[in-house]
């Protein structure tokens, strides 16, 4: 069982239109035990050893349980339960922070996923309607929502209605501004069902992106930043053009674009200072941005470091694919103000961004 989840693990991580950075996760179980990608791994790359051993009746307790509503004393809390719930000799993990998700599952595999084709319908006005539209019933949809215990509980309610309506556990879970989680006894079976909502959503579209090169421009207004790289393509050309274009990636679509690219680009207009602009950016969000984008000339990518800009283009180049695939799904559902706020606060994920660095 465990060598399939490091193969599928694998498979899935390599392929870019599913896995970006150290994005998405998986899990096998059987007989109470189940094994789920340790924090700050990569699918890509992930071993046998990099998988945390879980004891799957321990876990569950923190669905039984009542935490506080603050949101750092039971996020703690929970996180605390979630360590106390690895097997004995897992205690240097840590396992991934979307653990009590995997667990909701009866099936023995499961793939949790962000790719942009499903976050164009995932980050869209109609989502949900159309989503039941593509789908039929057999699926769960979940509004957008605080991370970490808000989530799982809402998903934990959603899949007791479900199995209480239908006789059985449901196989997709689509999490509004997030991702997909497809679960299956098999390995195969988890392949057809990705496949069906890729072809499906494919079949959907009205436009693709246009991610086709354009001359990479220099951009000397940014030479006061350490690491600087032009998104040279056709779409993110395009999006800069005006303020009216560039309007539907000046918010974040998931929490990967925060953790990433920071919540909000930084839109500069033609003729204003650049640097003037970025500092009082930094005034008003107190970090620096990762993504500026210049009116008429580009999108570009900043960073402490190069790792550190390329990883950020690596997510706003999603971002731009998602605001793309929403034109086929009712126009773009940005993640909320309160949201949004929540997670640029939301320690594990500060966590998370700074293991992946
Ligand atoms: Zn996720």
């Amino acid at each position: 069982m465990l060598n399939k989840l490091v193969s599928f693990s694998n498979y899935y991580g390599k392929n870019p239109e599913l896995v970006l950075a150290g994005g998405g996760n998986t899990s096998a179980k059987s007989d109470g035990i189940m094994y789920v990608k340790g924090s700050g791994t990569s699918l890509a790359t992930i071993t046998a050893e990099q998988f945390v051993k879980i004891d799957l009746s321990k876990l569950n307790e923190i669905f039984e349980k009542t935490y506080p509503d603050s949101d750092d004393e039971r996020e703690a809390l929970v996180l605390a339960d979630l360590m106390a719930s690895r097997a004995e000799g897992e205690e240097s993990k840590r396992p991934s922070v979307e653990t009590t998700l995997h667990a909701l599952f009866e099936q023995t595999f499961v793939l949790h996923l962000h790719p942009a084709l499903v976050n164009g319908l995932t980050c869209s006005k109609g989502g949900e309607t159309l989503a039941t539209e593509l789908f039929g019933d057999s699926f769960i949809w979940v509004d957008a929502c605080r991370p970490g215990y808000i989530l799982a509980k809402l998903c934990c309610e959603k899949m007791q209605e479900y199995k209480e309506r239908k006789g059985v556990c449901a196989d997709i879970i689509i999490l509004q501004n997030h991702g997909i989680f497809i679960a299956d006894d098999t390995v195969e079976g988890l392949d057809e069902k990705l496949s069906k909502v890729m072809k499906t959503l494919e079949n959907h579209l009205v436009k693709k992106p246009d991610t086709s090169a354009v001359e990479s421009v220099a951009a000397p207004e940014l030479d006061f930043a350490e690491a600087v790289v032009h998104i040279a393509n056709a779409d993110c050309e395009r999006f800069s053009s005006c303020a009216e274009s560039a309007s539907v990636l000046l918010k974040p679509f998931t929490p990967d674009h925060i953790v990433y690219c920071k919540a909000f680009p930084l839109f500069v207009k033609k003729g204003e200072d650049v640097k003037a602009k970025y500092d009082r950016y930094i005034e008003s969000y107190v970090v620096s941005p990762r993504i500026v984008i210049i009116e008429g000339k580009g999108i570009f990518a900043i960073g402490t470091d190069a790792k550190q800009a390329a990883t950020a283009k690596l997510l706003f180049e999603d971002a731009v694919k998602i605001a793309v695939y929403t034109e086929s799904f009712g126009g773009a559902l940005h993640m909320s103000d309160e949201l949004t706020d929540f997670i640029v606060n939301w320690e594990v994920e500060s966590y998370r961004s700074s293991q992946n660095k």
